[in-house]
């Protein structure tokens, strides 16, 4: 009965999507109201030919599939960063109840992340995040190589379940990397994802995606530099997303993205047709995302 309801809330977001343009390699964090978000997490509903359907709301089906999964409907699972992607956004904008930011990131063997994009991420961070304690990026475990090769959200959360060994408790908020090998189960013919921010603490990152779409302008470090700041703009609640636009700038179209091309929360930047559709590949939030930052607590 339960889920019966929640799928019927499901449909009706679908519904309520269904003039997007058809598109799959958005990142599965993009509902935009709390009923959305409340029907999202709880959902058992969506599958993979939900997240393959080609819209955000779609993606948000797998999302929620994701969150729900392994837990009553509408239980978060575990400790209380498990929940949509960007619902902790001030835990890590402030210093009001954690004064410490500890980045973990594990990954798949040879799909290491690169160190230039660990510390453009924590400069990002430390640019935004009041942490009077300091940030910490900890390179953890390397996980034996994976034979998944289409990653579900069902499996980037067991494989995190599994590995990750730091939660937000004490004076210390932790953001989640988890980097893997093969594809998601988002990915077109057309368009790779490149990362997916899929709960309020975690991320995971597509190292062969990104490397696969360098060209010879692009390279994949620099692909990957954009993608890892781009996917902790949702933990911090870009676009719209858990902390409120002080001027409108949100690419309602493309979900909790800007509509502007130079801002690293433009929606191309996790999408392997990053480097055909921009000349110049940004990795630092624009204006329009700082005051929305610095309005929710941050600098
Ligand atoms: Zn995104
Ligand atoms: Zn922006």
């Amino acid at each position: 009965m339960k889920s019966l309801i929640l799928s019927k809330l499901l449909a009706l977001s679908l519904l309520a999507c269904t003039g997007l343009p058809p598109r799959t390699f958005d990142s599965p964090n993009l509902p935009t109201s709390p009923g959305e978000r409340a029907v999202d997490a709880g959902s058992d509903a969506g599958t993979g030919a939900d997240a393959g359907a080609g819209a955000d709301a779609a993606t948000d089906a797998g999302a929620g599939a994701d969150a729900g999964a392994g837990a009553d409907a509408g239980v978060p699972i575990g400790p209380p960063d498990q929940g949509w992607s960007g619902s902790i956004a001030t835990d890590y904008l402030t210093a009001t109840r954690y004064r410490r930011l500890v980045v973990e990131v594990d990954y798949v063997r040879g799909k290491a992340p690169n160190t230039g994009a660990l510390n453009l991420l924590k400069q990002r961070l430390e640019a935004r995040c009041n942490k009077p304690d300091g940030i910490t990026v900890i390179v953890d475990t390397e996980i034996p190589t994976q034979a998944t090769t289409t990653w579900r959200l069902a499996d980037l959360r067991d494989l995190e379940r599994q590995h990750r060994s730091r939660y937000t408790a004490g004076d210390t908020a932790v953001l989640y990397l988890l980097y893997i090998g093969g594809g998601y189960e988002g990915d077109t013919s057309n368009a790779r994802v490149l990362g997916v921010s899929h709960t309020g603490s975690a991320i995971a990152m597509f190292k062969d995606a990104m490397s696969e779409s360098a060209t010879v302008l692009v390279t994949g470090n620099v692909i990957e530099e954009a993608v890892i700041v781009h996917e902790a703009g949702h933990n911090l609640g870009l676009v719209g997303n858990g902390v409120a636009m002080q001027r409108p700038h949100q690419d309602a179209a493309h979900g909790a993205h800007d509509t502007s091309q130079s801002c690293v929360m433009y929606w191309a930047v996790e999408s392997s047709l990053v480097s055909q559709l921009l000349g110049t590949v940004p990795n630092d939030f624009d204006a329009d995302c700082i005051a929305d930052l610095r309005a929710a607590g941050g600098k």
